[in-house]
């Protein structure tokens, strides 16, 4: 019968939009997971400030200022390491700025 065929279809459409269903609340789940970790960042713009900051480093023997990567800073001996957060800092102090530095 016509009938019969086309409710079992519905089931089966029904069954598939379910499934379906599962799977965009699964990803809703999860785009709220990201949701609350981006609100969070926005709210605490410091602290994530903070964490990309790159700091620099200076030298207080040559005077001069590296990014933490650079070959030469990481041959800075720890009693002359100087440490700045922000390049203006450490022009104030009469740091000069290493190639490594110069070349961003
Ligand atoms: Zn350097």
């Amino acid at each position: 019968m016509d009938s019969e065929i086309s409710s079992n279809q519905i089931k089966r459409a029904f069954s598939k939009i379910k499934e379906e269903m599962r799977d965009l609340y699964s990803r809703i789940e999860h785009l709220e997971q990201e949701n609350k970790i981006l609100k969070q960042t926005i709210n605490n713009p410091q602290t994530n400030n903070r964490k990309t900051i790159t700091k620099l480093i200076g030298n207080n023997l040559s005077g001069k200022i590296h990014l933490p990567d650079c070959p030469y800073a990481k041959k800075i001996a720890i009693q002359n390491i100087e440490e700045f957060d922000d390049i203006k800092q450490a022009l104030r102090q009469k740091y000069k700025k290493c190639n490594c530095i110069s070349l961003i």
